[in-house]
């Protein structure tokens, strides 16, 4: 009987992945939780455990004889303590049980959303979530026997009317890209409580250091670490957190479709994260200072970001903790015809699609993320001629600025 009473434990970790209180600071836990204090070097930074398998001891075959082979080194599609140190940091800042890290930000989401639901059920999500997770919701799902409605993520009244008998799953993003829309989390969170629904969120633009989707009700937090968390545009990666309960649902799912991450990008990763809450101060500052400074221009027709007196969903200023991440997007006077120039013009941002790098990158939506889309399907999302999405860096505000005037006051 004893031996059915499985006790659910927080990690996955070693004894050797370092645990720090979860009431210091975000930065130190980001700098110190989850590094593997090796104890034969006494290294100070986690080495790289480059190894496809660990040797079999008794501890390994007696997690096999109890189904626990993700807390033991076996095999590192199941489990190495390179990503451990990972998991234990993401779990420590995003204040979660457990934590599992993936090949990419798209395979953490498609084994988070097949792990959670099963065929026959339906899934609410966002008509402008990221486009690679529509594609999933929209290609994939239907086939393998998921229905999945679309809404804004933003009305609660269509969530609530979108929700069945059989909906098992909500997935929305803390803050969309490009246009910034930030859904009421909270009460998103009570809505898919009261009906026995699972809350899945993407937290990509926000990083913990903003904002905690956990905190607010959440089942499941996830990244594309490719962007904020890594931050330096190194690395493809994504990472899960949550209750040990679902992790270790989601863990067996990614298992299966093998989308573990190798221990180099492990390495970067946990590396790029003892960073993450200088890094996100210095995106915070760019971007606000940016938004401030593009509203008051003439060449431009509209700023989207949540610190301008006309942004509307104020709740968000109640739920971040720090402030609003490095986006900001706007729209230049002459069309897409001058934001190409711009794009051209600028010297200090590289451009490039992706976000959340040290460095400064300009895109626009309408020849890169959403070029599949008609002008008129752009328009109906908000979409306009001109648009311009600026992911800031952590270059210094003056330059950002100066570089942005000098590059419009040419158009
Ligand atoms: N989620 C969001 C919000 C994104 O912006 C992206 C990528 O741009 C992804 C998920 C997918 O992440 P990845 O490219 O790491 O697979």
């Amino acid at each position: 009987m004893n031996d059915l009473r499985r006790r659910r434990r927080e990690g996955p970790r070693s004894t050797h992945n370092n645990v720090v209180d979860a009431s210091a600071g975000a930065s130190t836990r980001a700098v110190h939780s989850g590094v593997y204090k090796d104890p034969v070097t006494g290294a100070v930074g986690t080495p790289i455990f480059q190894t496809s398998t660990f040797l079999l001891d008794e501890l390994s075959y007696a997690a096999f004889e109890r189904g626990a082979t993700r807390d033991v080194p076996i095999y590192s599609r199941y489990g190495n303590p390179s990503q451990w140190a990972v998991q234990e940091k993401v779990a420590a800042l995003e204040g979660a049980q457990s934590a599992v890290v993936t090949s990419s930000g798209m395979s953490a989401i498609a084994g988070t959303v097949y792990a959670l639901t099963n065929n026959g059920s339906h899934i609410i999500t966002a008509y402008d979530v990221y486009g690679g997770t529509y594609n999933l919701m929209r290609e994939d799902m239907p086939s393998a026997g998921r229905e999945v409605s679309f809404v804004d993520a933003t009305d609660l009244s269509a969530i609530a009317a979108a929700i069945r008998p059989e909906t098992q799953l909500m997935f929305f993003e803390s803050l969309t890209n490009p246009l910034l829309k930030a859904p009421p989390l909270r009460e998103i969170a009570a809505l898919a409580r009261q009906h026995n629904v699972l809350l899945v969120v993407d937290n990509t633009l926000l990083s913990p250091v903003n904002l905690r989707p956990l905190d607010l009700g959440a089942d499941v937090v996830l990244h594309s670490a490719t962007k904020y968390l890594n931050g330096h545009s190194d690395l493809t990666a994504g990472v899960v957190a949550g209750s040990r309960k679902y992790a270790d649902r989601i863990w067996a799912q990614i298992l299966r479709f093998g989308g573990t991450l190798e221990s180099f990008s492990c390495f970067l990763l946990e590396r790029g994260m003892k960073t993450l809450v200088p890094r996100m101060c210095a995106h915070n500052k760019n971007a606000t200072a940016l938004a401030r400074f593009l509203a008051d221009h003439q060449k431009v027709r509209a700023v989207y970001h949540p610190s301008l007196a006309d942004y509307p969903y104020r709740q968000l200023k109640d739920d971040v903790l720090d402030g609003y991440g490095g986006m900001v997007a706007f729209e230049v006077e002459g069309g897409d015809e001058d934001a190409l120039k711009f794009l051209d013009r600028v010297r200090v941002p590289c451009a490039a699609t992706s976000l959340g790098g040290v460095e400064s990158l300009v895109s626009m939506p309408a020849n890169t993320s959403h070029c599949s889309l008609t002008t008129s399907q752009r328009a109906a999302i908000g979409i306009n001629g001109g648009l311009i999405r600026y992911s800031a860096g952590i270059e210094n505000t003056e330059d950002l600025i100066a570089d942005t005037a000098r590059a419009l006051d040419s158009l």
